[in-house]
């Protein structure tokens, strides 16, 4: 269900209302718009039951029940679009956001290099993985906390704020005390409980679509970090498949319609060729997206994981330029 307040209504009438939805047993998710504060009642499914009462709230203008099953992850349970902030970079709002990286930390130097050209071509965030969920357990399977320690480093001494995956439940406190901003991967998109952990963690969190995977589930997804975080959830469409077909631009697009959530694209995994890159991407941007994620290194010949899909500093700072130039 959501509340919507008046337009008048005052901070002590939100906080009241805020008060009798968490005493009849929902989590109240409040919205704060310029204009006015909608606020989401999530429980069980006794919506209707409670729905007249809230009317009779003092600044209640109105209360309506979302019919989609996702529904903090809906549009309307959210005033205007979503803007995530990330280490002082916007998500969601005005500017357009490149993040970039290393598909995996493999050393510092390979890190700090790879992060020059990353801030070199103007990205705003750095990423690199430091828990790699492979298809074949006989691949690298990341540095794990020694990478994030180096993740750590290079972030101090670029003032970049850096995103990295977390592929374990029990590691989320760890890897959130090291990044500014988590990952799940599309491997990992159904993972339940460790959607629950991220969202506890309480950090801004990039969900990855997996391929294949409908709208509703991936905005279900979304929904596991939204019951249980702060609110700070980013979409990212990766392709429908693991052999690279390509974005998927459609469902993108749609997904952008259903939910106030900034919405990225990562060119990268879902074509898997550095030669197709920059066009997804300048499609995604055309398509309205939010940011982009990108794979580059200053080296992507050396690259243990994706170096045919990693783009070195001449191609990635070309890419960032049209990105650039295309969103002015
Ligand atoms: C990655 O970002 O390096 C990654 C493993 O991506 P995905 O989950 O989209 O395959
Ligand atoms: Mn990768």
């Amino acid at each position: 269900m959501i509340i919507v307040m008046k337009d008048q209504a005052t901070e002590k009438q939100i906080d009241e209302v805020i008060g009798w939805i968490e005493s009849v047993g929902y989590k109240a998710h409040p919205s704060r718009g310029v204009e006015r504060t909608i606020i989401g009642a999530v429980g069980d499914n006794r919506d209707k039951a409670i729905l007249k009462y809230a009317e009779s709230l003092p600044g209640v203008e109105k209360t309506m029940p979302i019919l989609k099953p996702y529904k903090l992850a809906s549009r309307e349970s959210h005033e205007g679009d979503s803007v995530v902030n990330v280490g002082g970079i916007s998500i969601g709002g005005p500017d357009f956001v490149v993040m970039a990286g290393p598909c995996s930390i493999e050393s510092e130097e390979q890190l700090m290099e790879s992060a020059y050209v990353v801030k070199k071509g103007g990205a705003q965030i750095l990423r690199g993985g430091a828990y790699k969920p492979r298809t074949s357990p006989y691949s690298f399977q990341g540095m794990e906390e020694e990478g994030l320690k180096l993740l750590e480093k290079v972030r101090l001494r670029t003032s970049m704020p850096v995103v990295t995956e977390v592929v374990n439940p029990v590691d989320v406190d760890l890897v959130e005390s090291y990044a500014d901003m988590l990952q799940i991967g599309a491997r990992n998109m159904r993972n339940y409980e460790l959607l629950k952990a991220a969202g506890r963690a309480g950090a801004p969190v990039i969900l990855k679509r997996a391929p294949g995977a409908p709208l509703r589930d991936w905005l279900l997804s979304a929904e596991y970090l939204l019951k249980y975080g702060d609110g700070r959830v980013v979409l990212c469409e990766r392709g429908d498949s693991f052999g690279r077909g390509g974005l998927d631009l459609k469902l993108m697009e749609r997904a952008m319609k259903a939910t106030a959530l900034p919405v990225i694209a990562d060119p990268s995994h879902a074509c898997g060729r550095r030669e197709q890159v920059a066009a997804q991407a300048l499609a995604a941007a055309r398509a309205g997206a939010d940011g982009v994620m990108i794979e580059a290194a200053a080296d992507p010949s050396a690259a243990l994981v994706d170096g045919r899909q990693t783009l070195g500093l001449k191609d990635f700072s070309a890419l960032a330029k049209k990105l650039r130039a295309l969103r002015k």
